[in-house]
């Protein structure tokens, strides 16, 4: 199988070689030789460690990583002869998945392995990964008769085909619509950086003018800056329908026929494995204990938050009424006078700060916080990439092992989704031969790139951005588990792996580490003291009302996969969204607004019934830094614990006791909503968040 051309009997894919005519056959190939495997494995009747976990994780890690380049291709460098070639896959790969988890030979065997006396002698990972796997046995179906195991596998298929065909359309719909402007007063307000880089995207089309697309630095820089209200009522319509029945493209790439059939699915799928919905089956794997427990939680957060976010909205709409004698705001409205007015309370904007931030110094500063920390050290080599743009890095440890390494792709462009995630390559094992595989990861931003021969200058939500994936990067790399199935964020309760990535974030608020990360990309000079002070005071300028935001999308999230039931009408989905909003919000949109349609972490990724994760691990991930601020924050026996408890771990133990051992204690959200600057008025909840 050498001539394989996707495998991965290399170190690192070979992307120059990857070809979409090769993809479905070399894929095919991977899942046949892992059929083969565990029949071998069965026959033989050796149900120990070695002789049954082994020879799976090896073949399993060989289609993994034949994948995971396909996988990561059709999502930053999308054409059609390769999208073409990565959905036929996906019912393949979803077939294998029923196939493994309703084997009852299978089962069987690890079930063996957890009831014989060998089970006492694993370590804890090992232990874990045998738990793990009987546990998603059963939620594979394993104990369904023949029939519903059948449709079970119907259904897991028809979802992994939605969920890919919903995000096409998002990416379609948001590549598929852009605005010319050819009048320049158009443009007043906006910063040079958005009208250069829209200008060049006029030029790359050979267009005269300025293209303005649905890319969200094109969409940000117009919604804040922009002194035409009708500019950005265009991008607004254009941007809050895209994949939807409404606004410019109405109907082109309507994904809403596509949301209602997965809940349908989903709802039917937890029936079957006896859940009474969706949610429930989510949090099967979670660290929350109920959908009672979650909807508390941000029930509670709501009450603390709301009183503030309220007032913090109507401080914007009398800003606006005073400066144009508006006598309500559009939604297109708010971020523009919000901007205005924390450029007068503090006297600062992203746009003052973006030249402190260039993005050698932002990269070279994470480095240097990273080093302090945790003693990495970041070196820059030469690999294949799939665009000129990445960069690829190998970590090192203070005693100078390879730890792991990662490809770095910052910029958006069209045919790459948007968003910015972390993504596995390769995981950390030890393979058959009793070799260590290195982690491997992709680290995907969509920030602005350089124009006019300036190096690219980010803002300072996008370095946030850039630590948060760093610290998921952190997470896979620098674990030291050895098996698969709990190695890295593999394992890892979904509410609780944002704990480090949100944790890496709060160096971006440390003048110590933002001396690291900032200087002035012409004279290198660093951020100014009192530009720093303004930047530090304005850290939690409308933070309620971004609470209140985060608990909207976290509620209906919830609430669409705990209350679908049979029957539910088409406008279901819309409904739940108005009435959570009614609960939470602030900021009401226009009618046609479709938020909804482009919400792809719950409807193509895996954060359905999970969105509230972001808030249930910021608990952790605030209190366990609020042990930093106590310690010093580049306390190194600080960093050097919690990369021992925490990222060292993986999934090897529960969350809750990792977090324990780094803390010595419970969480306690005070940390929080300190940092969130909520201020805590409401009476104490008598919940133990999260426990
Ligand atoms: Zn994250």
């Amino acid at each position: 199988m050498s001539q394989n051309p996707l495998l991965s009997d290399y170190h690192l894919p070979p992307f120059d070689r990857i070809q979409p005519t090769h993809i479905v056959e070399a894929i095919q190939q991977r899942i046949a030789a892992c059929k083969t495997t565990i029949e071998q494995v069965l026959e033989r009747g050796d149900f120990s460690w070695e002789g049954l976990v082994v020879p799976l994780e090896q073949v399993d890690d060989l289609l993994e990583r034949s994948w995971s380049p396909v996988s990561h291709l059709n999502a930053v460098m999308s054409e059609p002869a390769l999208r073409q070639a990565h959905d036929q896959c996906l019912p393949l790969l979803s077939e294998y998945s029923t196939y493994v988890g309703q084997h009852e030979g299978l089962y069987q065997a690890f079930k063996q392995l957890r009831e014989s006396a060998e089970y006492e002698h694993l370590n804890a990972a090992q232990q874990q990964v045998v738990k793990h796997t009987l546990r998603d046995f059963e939620l594979s179906g394993i104990a369904l008769p023949k029939a519903q195991k059948q449709r079970y596998a119907e259904i897991q298929a028809q979802l992994s085909e939605l969920a890919s065909t919903f995000s096409n359309q998002l990416l379609d719909a948001t590549d598929g619509w852009h605005l010319l402007v050819t009048d320049e007063s158009q443009l007043a307000g906006l910063p040079e950086t958005a009208v250069q880089a829209a200008r060049a995207a006029a030029e790359e089309h050979q267009q005269q003018g300025w293209r303005f697309g649905l890319d969200f630095p094109s969409y940000q820089a117009v919604m804040t800056y922009a002194d035409s209200p009708e500019l950005r009522r265009t991008l607004y319509e254009a941007y809050t329908t895209r994949a939807s029945d409404m606004g410019p493209q109405a109907g082109q790439f309507d994904n809403s026929a596509i949301m209602n059939q997965i809940l349908a699915l989903r709802h039917e799928l937890a029936q079957l494995l006896g859940f009474a919905n969706y949610a429930e089956l989510s949090l099967a794997t979670k660290m929350a204990e109920s959908t009672e427990q979650v909807e508390q939680f941000l029930e509670d957060l709501a009450r603390r938050s709301l009183p503030q976010a309220q007032q913090e909205y109507q401080e914007v709409v009398a800003f606006a009424q005073q400066l144009h004698g508006m006598s309500e705001l559009n939604a297109w409205d708010v971020a523009y006078y919000s901007e205005k007015l924390k450029q007068q309370h503090y006297a600062i904007s992203d746009e003052q700060l973006r030249p402190y931030f260039p993005e050698h110094q932002v990269v070279k500063g994470l480095f240097q916080v990273v080093e302090r920390l945790f003693g990495l050290r970041i070196e820059e080599q030469s690999a294949v990439t799939w665009h000129p743009q990445v960069r690829y890095f190998v970590i090192f440890d203070q005693d100078n092992n390879l730890r792991g390494s990662f490809y770095l792709d910052l910029y958006a462009r069209s045919g790459k989704r948007g968003g910015a995630w972390m993504a596995e390559c390769a995981v950390r094992r030890l393979t058959a031969q009793r070799q260590l595989q290195h982690p491997v990861a992709y680290l995907t931003c969509n920030f602005s790139r350089p124009v006019d021969g300036k190096p690219a200058l980010f803002t300072h939500d996008e370095v946030i951005t850039l630590f948060h994936e760093f610290g998921h990067g952190l997470h896979h790399m620098l674990t030291k588990v050895d098996v698969a199935g709990v190695s890295g964020i593999n394992g890892v309760a979904w509410d609780a792996v944002e704990l480090p990535s949100q944790f890496l974030e709060n160096w971006c608020w440390e003048p110590q580490a933002l001396a690291l990360i900032s200087g002035h990309f012409e004279t290198g000079a660093p951020l100014p003291q009192e530009l720093l002070e303004r930047m530090l005071a304005a850290r939690n300028f409308q933070s309620a009302m971004q609470m209140v935001r985060q608990l909207e999308f976290s509620l209906f999230d919830l609430r669409i996969h705990r209350d679908y039931h049979e029957g539910v009408d088409e406008q279901f989905i819309q409904r739940t969204l108005n009435e959570v909003r009614r609960q939470v919000a602030v900021v009401f949109p226009p009618a046609y607004n479709r938020f909804q349609h482009s919400f792809a972490h719950i409807f193509a990724g895996g954060y359905a019934a999970g969105y509230y994760s972001y808030k249930w691990a910021e608990v952790l991930s605030a209190d366990a830094f609020a042990r930093f601020e106590e310690e010093g924050i580049f306390n190194r026996q600080t960093g050097q614990d919690f990369m021992r408890a925490i990222l060292e771990q993986g999934g090897s133990r529960d969350a809750m006791e990792l977090f324990k051992q780094f803390r010595g204690r419970d969480p306690q959200i005070d940390a929080l909503l300190r940092h969130s600057g909520i201020m805590n008025s409401a009476p104490p909840s008598s919940q133990p968040v999260p426990a």
